[in-house]
């Protein structure tokens, strides 16, 4: 018998499970080029070729037995945290040491960590909705409650008069994830230090801190020269969660590093316990052949013009057949109203097309649906026809 906290888990993912196998049974069916697989955010940019090239270096140059070995200390290479401060303290003029640096299992891993390392049971973790449904398991996995801010559809911009009124005693950290999945919306200077504000009244008000989360996988994926401000420069209590997975393209190596600033209340401790947390959340330490490929790659970029091609071409293409969506700043989703309030069925009906997109319920957001844009030019190009017919059962 499965444990009772993971029925509901288990039932929850079942969704975006479904899709995934339902588009591989269409791909067999229709042939992969006639089925639009939006459903997943796995960047189809390949990795930089200095990445293939830093793993042929490194797999040719250092010695097997250290390289595939277990890390000394559980929070990564010093040398590599080292780098990793390095850079950030040159492009965002912080003053971090590699002391500061945990290096993560991606930023999944990098969550469980903050979230294991802060909450008590009951311990409550504000959320913008939508948001990454995962903040959800990854708040219970630690028995904490995840409060959730409803949605500001005119702008995705967070609530912040209702975020003002959520936070209570219990609240011990709020999680915030700009460039956003699924909205593509980077939250604004603006936004982000009335936000600082609320938190800091908050904390003298209850006497308590509040942790500010960031989690930034799309950090690099910004359109337009739009600024993404680094949070640790607003509020003290800020540990950033990072992410390589879409920022050099590599989901499936999990790879990522916490920044838990000096500034942060108790960050010795915290930083610490991060170390003993990688290691009994069974992560052990982030993988050692990537952990030394990021400090070779740090000035990589992914080809962004890609998605940004994607983008313009998505964006106006739907709004010319009529349906609604904010432009996206960042990251690779567009979040679209449903022309019907019941975005699950929308979604269904979207199938009929082989059109597979999510439903924004899976973000805490119903009404809206999530089209993952990280595919091929061609795949965008030959949808719009099939969203055109898609469109006419609506407008
Ligand atoms: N946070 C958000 C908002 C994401 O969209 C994702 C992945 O899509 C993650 C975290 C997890 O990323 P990683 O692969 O770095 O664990």
């Amino acid at each position: 018998m499965i444990a009772e906290k993971m029925k509901n888990m288990v039932a929850n993912s079942s969704a975006i499970r479904a899709m995934f196998e339902e588009g591989n049974r269409l791909a067999q069916i229709y042939g992969a080029e006639n089925v639009f697989d939006f459903s997943l955010g796995n960047p189809n940019v390949p990795a930089p070729e200095a990445v293939k090239q830093a793993m042929i270096e490194i797999l040719n140059e250092e010695d097997p037995v250290a390289l595939h070995g277990y890390t000394n200390s559980n929070a990564g290479y010093a040398d590599v945290r080292q780098a990793v401060a390095d850079s950030l303290n040159e492009r965002f003029e912080t003053a971090f040491s590699g002391n500061n640096i945990v290096m993560t299992v991606g930023a999944a891993g990098g969550l469980n960590v903050a979230l294991k390392i802060l909450l008590n049971p009951g311990d409550e973790v504000i959320a913008f909705a939508p948001y990454f449904g995962e903040y959800r398991s990854y708040t219970a996995n630690f028995d904490g409650v995840l409060v959730e801010v409803s949605p500001n559809t005119e702008n995705f911009q967070p609530k912040l008069d209702e975020f003002e009124q959520k936070i209570t005693a219990k609240t011990k950290a709020v999680i915030v994830n700009t460039p956003n999945n699924p909205t593509g919306v980077v939250y604004s200077e603006e936004t982000i230090q009335k936000l600082a504000a609320i938190m800091e009244t908050k904390q003298k008000e209850f006497g308590t801190d509040i942790y500010l989360i960031s989690d930034e996988p799309y950090r690099e994926l910004a359109y337009d020269g739009v600024e993404v401000p680094y949070l640790t420069k607003y509020y003290n209590n800020t540990i950033v969660g990072y992410s390589y997975s879409k920022s050099l393209s590599l989901p499936g190596e999990r790879i990522g590093y916490l920044v838990i600033p000096d500034e942060v209340a108790d960050s010795e401790d915290l930083i610490s316990a991060a170390s003993v947390a990688t290691r009994i959340l069974g992560f052990v330490n982030a993988p050692t052949l990537q952990q030394k490929v990021v400090k070779k790659c740090l000035n990589e970029k992914t080809d962004i013009s890609y998605y940004d091609r994607n983008r313009e071409t998505l964006y106006n293409g739907l709004s010319e057949l009529g349906f609604e969506c904010i432009k996206p700043e960042g990251a690779f989703y567009l979040f679209v109203k449903s022309p019907m309030a019941d975005e699950k069925a929308f979604c269904q009906a979207a199938k009929k097309y082989n059109i597979l997109i999510v439903p924004g319920s899976s973000f805490a957001c119903p009404g809206y649906v999530r089209i993952a844009y990280c595919v091929s030019h061609e795949t965008i190009v030959n949808s719009l026809p099939k969203f055109k017919e898609l469109a006419k059962e609506y407008f």
